[in-house]
């Protein structure tokens, strides 16, 4: 490892804003080594589809039989989908990836969007809320707006496929139509359910009771229900731009625009300014790293522009990073991908040092990259981190302090954990593992087994 002078450069923290910045971002300095960062002023024009036959190369083609093998009882089988969005948020990524993808498996699935005014979605917004712990006033009224929104859709759409995969609260109500129809029904339950407000559960719960099956995305987010459970992890597309290969000079390019030295060990942390991620936490540990080891920080992120709490994240951020030429903070705007692939890809070691975490996906993507990870010890991250064997779990500054300076100075073991960590997302966390599940459920469900 090449330990040069950490002082080289320029004389300020560096900050790159992406288009969206605000005036607080824009007040520190930038650097002379820092050059300017083109990143596109308005969202890309979103990518096709990818087809099933793509993930040959990257699953192995006899993976990829054993789907073709494990769906064919299910040809010709009907499958509706159902959410509140078409687009924006994970739910309309994942189902914009999996429609296309069984119906190449040949069944015939289409994706629904309920439909409902301000009010309905201002009472689901708050469930949402009081659902992950929130504090909130469960009224009649909003008892009735939820019941009598589901109540319009249900009467607007056809039950006629033979499984309906309703996903989250906001159209669970449409389960109403269940006796009517030969259908199986599914809910998929994409949020924390561990501590949800018991008036808004207890009003649900009869809901997904209905149900023929209820998907959780962790084993901690499930509740107790009368219906059998599964357990179905997040995913990340591998062929999507966050994850696919990068030439290596795009890489370089991406460092240079941003004034990242590729000759001297970057650790990095991508993730929204919030405190639950810990940014002050990590420069905290870098710094105690830098006292025995030479490296850079960066840490990437976006938000602060719509969410005053970002700000003053991004804020406290730059305070605690003051002077060191050698952390590197970039304000992204949301449409960076391919930035955060590329800025994934350049890193030595990768963090994720989270107070509190959902499943945290940005740890999938490190290790799919095969990064040596550094991860908190909360949410899903001990699922994807084995300790010592895919990455190493962290609970405090110190303990991450170590485990940078540890992991720099012993790159074979460093790599191992890389390539099982890879292993591991290959395994379980990709797409194509999702689908799997899926089509081994529907045939559960329809007795095809
Ligand atoms: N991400 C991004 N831009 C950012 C910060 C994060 O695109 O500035 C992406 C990141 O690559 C990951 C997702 O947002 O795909 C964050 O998911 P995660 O589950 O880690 O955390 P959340 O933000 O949902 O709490």
């Amino acid at each position: 490892m090449s330990v040069n002078d950490p002082k080289q450069g320029s004389s300020s923290t560096a900050v790159m804003n992406g288009p969206s910045a605000t005036s607080q971002v824009t007040k520190f300095a930038q650097p002379e080594r820092r050059r300017n960062a083109r990143i596109s002023q308005t969202p890309p024009p979103p990518s096709p589809p990818p087809r099933l036959e793509d993930y040959a190369t990257i699953i192995g083609r006899p993976e990829l039989d054993e789907i073709y093998f494990l769906a064919k009882p299910l040809a010709g089988k009907t499958v509706t989908m159902v959410n509140s969005t078409a687009v924006g948020g994970g739910v309309a990524e994942l189902l914009n990836r999996m429609v296309p993808m069984l119906n190449e498996l040949k069944i015939g699935t289409h994706w629904d969007v309920i439909t409902g005014g301000n009010d309905f979605f201002e009472v689901t917004k708050a469930f949402h809320n009081a659902l992950h712990g929130g504090h909130y006033e469960f009224t009649n009224q909003a008892r009735e707006v939820y019941l009598a929104t589901n109540e319009q859709n249900r009467k607007r759409m056809r039950f006629d496929d033979d499984i309906i995969v309703i996903h989250d609260p906001q159209p669970a109500g449409l389960v109403a139509s269940k006796p009517d129809h030969k259908a199986k029904w599914i809910w998929r339950c994409h949020i924390d359910l561990s501590n949800p407000h018991p008036d808004v559960w207890g009003f649900l719960r009869p809901i997904v009771d209905q149900y023929d099956a209820a998907i959780f995305s962790s084993p901690s987010f499930a509740r107790q229900l009368s219906i059998p459970q599964y357990l179905f992890y997040p995913c990340i597309d591998p062929l999507s731009e966050k994850n696919k290969e990068l030439e290596p000079g795009y890489i370089q390019k991406v460092c240079d625009d941003f004034g990242i030295d590729r000759s001297r060990p970057v650790v990095t942390q991508i993730s929204r300014f919030d405190r639950l991620k810990d940014p002050v936490g990590v420069i905290k540990a870098y710094k105690l790293a830098r006292n025995y080891v030479d490296c850079q920080l960066v840490l990437a992120g976006g938000g602060a522009t719509d969410d005053p709490e970002g700000a003053a994240v991004l804020h406290e951020v730059m305070e605690a990073a003051g002077d060191d030429p050698d952390i590197i903070i970039l304000n992204l705007p949301p449409w960076s991908a391919l930035e955060i692939n590329a800025l994934q890809r350049a890193s030595t070691v990768i963090v994720q040092k989270s107070l509190k975490e959902g499943f945290g996906l940005t740890v999938t993507e490190a290790l799919w990259k095969g990064k040596p990870t550094i991860g908190g010890d909360v949410g899903g991250i001990p699922t994807q981190i084995i300790h010592k064997l895919t990455g190493v779990l962290v609970h405090s500054v110190e303990g991450c302090a170590y485990q940078i300076r540890y992991l720099l100075t012993h790159p074979e073991f460093a790599a191992e954990l890389g390539k099982n960590g890879h292993e591991h997302v290959k395994e379980n966390l990709l797409m194509s593992a999702n689908l799997r599940r899926w089509v081994l459920l529907f045939r559960i469900l329809l007795g095809l087994t």
